[in-house]
């Protein structure tokens, strides 16, 4: 079966990307891959969104051999194009607050302040996604090579607030491997002397 992109047959499906549920009608991608468990395919169900972000050439190559009207189509396009310039843009699945103070961030290497935000990752292998650790926000620029990076974390985040995603959007915007309390120094020594 080839990859498909259509509106739900029903609500019961969950989104392999960000975990939550498909709702009935909702445009949504499966994803034909070969079963680990017995002969043939398994479909894998997306948001058409969270596929677009996660699985980015697949999505492309789908919407390009469509011609008919597809909802969010140039946003979709979008994102995945962003995803192919930037590769590691599929591992971001959502922004959360630490839940303890013991991961350390995969760019710059130092800990993660518990209730500090975080931007989650995973990997896609063998069909499924595993969690593959996190990085600061304001280290995002260096892991992922861009920082746009606001509507990715509104989708895919589910329960973030305006305000959530304004703080987020300015430690984006912060220096990359640079915590701002040493930003703050530099500038201060540059003030001084
Ligand atoms: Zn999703
Ligand atoms: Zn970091």
């Amino acid at each position: 079966m080839p990859d498909a992109l259509e509106p739900a047959s029903s609500g019961r499906a969950q989104c392999r990307g960000c975990g939550r549920a498909i709702s009935k009608g909702e445009l949504r991608f499966g994803e034909a891959l070969p079963s680990a468990y017995r002969e043939g395919e398994s479909v894998f169900w997306f948001h058409a969104y969270c596929a677009a972000c996660m699985r980015p050439e697949k999505v492309l190559a789908l919407l390009a051999s469509r011609t008919d009207e597809i909802s969010e189509r140039a946003e979709l396009e979008g994102a995945a194009r962003l995803g192919i310039t930037h590769e590691r843009l599929s591992r971001l699945c959502r922004a959360e607050r630490a839940s303890s103070g013991r991961a350390a961030c995969r760019q710059c290497r130092e800990l993660i302040e518990k209730g500090a935000w975080r931007l989650a990752l995973q990997i896609f292998e063998e069909g499924r996604f595993q969690p593959s650790g996190f990085v600061h926000p304001r280290c995002a620029a260096a892991y992922f090579g861009t920082t746009e990076l606001t509507d990715r974390l509104r989708r895919l985040s589910g329960e973030l607030r305006e305000a959530d995603l304004a703080e987020l959007a300015e430690s984006l915007c912060a220096r990359p491997g640079l915590a701002k309390t040493a930003v703050e120094d530099e500038a201060g020594k540059a003030r001084s002397g």
